[in-house]
């Protein structure tokens, strides 16, 4: 099934009057997943007319403030629009205790629950088992404790072979646990294997998102073979040693880790203010890997089975 994701902010450290710091909003299987949310992104979300309401997994990277600084905003809001249902934060332990100590000093008791997931930075973790989605953390190497996130639909339930399942008179209750890749046993007690009456589901989406980090070559197995991959790109090739020092990356980096996990396409972002377009970027990225896109504000990126197509917003 499609999904889409809408850039909020590409920006990296700090806001100007057009570009905001990292958020991402993430729509797969009909879930909204806000990625990041600095500065802004309450404001972003109302531009492009986000349901709101309808998010109720937030996953923060790390806790350098353009990843997180518009959270206690959005917090507070959902608490000021009497919103009930639980909100679920996925980030760094120290993330909890910072939200905590700001409600406390305002006297805010929440309207609705709001619970924390830890993250840890030094191994692949299944932090959401989730009706349609899992999501997986992933370390990533960076000044402090940074983890990038996995988002991969669960996988569809087998199609019925209609000729098949009508020849072999399978009925309708059977039905369901042929979907679910069972052998089905006629009435005469014959075994007709799940294979005979069923094909393959159309295969999983995913998404994962990597910021920040320096370049990480063990970063590659856990996005290897993603759909779409974001890899921040605050650098470019002629700050290379900036990068080293600031532990970031450059688009090149990002484009040599999406070649070799065999990505579809490439999504760039995190752009140091320094640079006043996006073509030095991109150019880089493709010395390396064809299919990128340069991440910028109210990017819509749409991902299905046969396309990946951007539209701006
Ligand atoms: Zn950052
Ligand atoms: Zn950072």
């Amino acid at each position: 099934m499609a999904y889409k994701l809408l850039i909020l902010g590409a920006a990296s450290a700090t806001p100007t009057s057009t570009q905001y710091t990292t958020s991402q909003l993430l729509t797969m299987r009909e879930q909204l997943f806000l990625i990041d949310c600095g500065e802004g992104c309450q404001q972003q979300l109302r531009r492009n007319r986000a349901k709101m309401s309808r998010i109720h997994h937030i996953f923060i990277s790390h806790l350098h403030g353009d990843h997180y600084f518009g959270l206690i905003g959005l917090i507070s809001s959902f608490h000021l629009q009497r919103r009930t249902k639980t909100l679920h934060v996925y980030g760094p332990p120290a993330l909890e205790n910072i939200i905590q100590v700001q409600l406390k000093a305002s006297k805010t008791w929440l309207s609705y629950p709001l619970e924390f997931h830890p993250t840890q930075a030094d191994k692949v973790e299944h932090i959401l088992d989730g009706e349609k989605v899992d999501v997986y953390s992933i370390p990533l190497v960076h000044g402090i404790a940074s983890t990038g996130f996995k988002f991969v639909e669960k996988p569809s339930l087998r199609k019925l072979n209609v000729e098949a399942v009508e020849k072999y008179g399978v009925e309708e209750s059977d039905r369901r646990n042929l979907q679910l890749g069972q052998d089905w046993v006629s009435s005469q007690g014959e075994t007709i294997p799940n294979t005979a009456l069923t094909q393959d589901p159309i295969p999983p989406l995913s998404y994962a998102f990597c910021s920040d980090t320096q370049y990480s070559e063990a970063v590659i197995p856990a996005v290897s073979g993603v759909d779409l991959l974001y890899h921040e790109s605050t650098f470019t090739k002629r700050e290379r040693s900036l990068a080293e020092i600031t532990k970031h990356s450059t688009a090149g980096d990002a484009a040599q880790i999406a070649a070799q996990a065999n990505v579809r396409t490439l999504v760039l972002g995190h752009y140091s203010s320094r640079y006043k377009t996006r073509d030095v970027h991109l150019r880089e990225a493709r010395e390396y890997f064809p299919e990128v896109i340069a991440g910028t504000e109210n990017l819509c990126i749409h991902v299905d089975h046969d396309s990946i197509h951007a539209v701006q917003e």
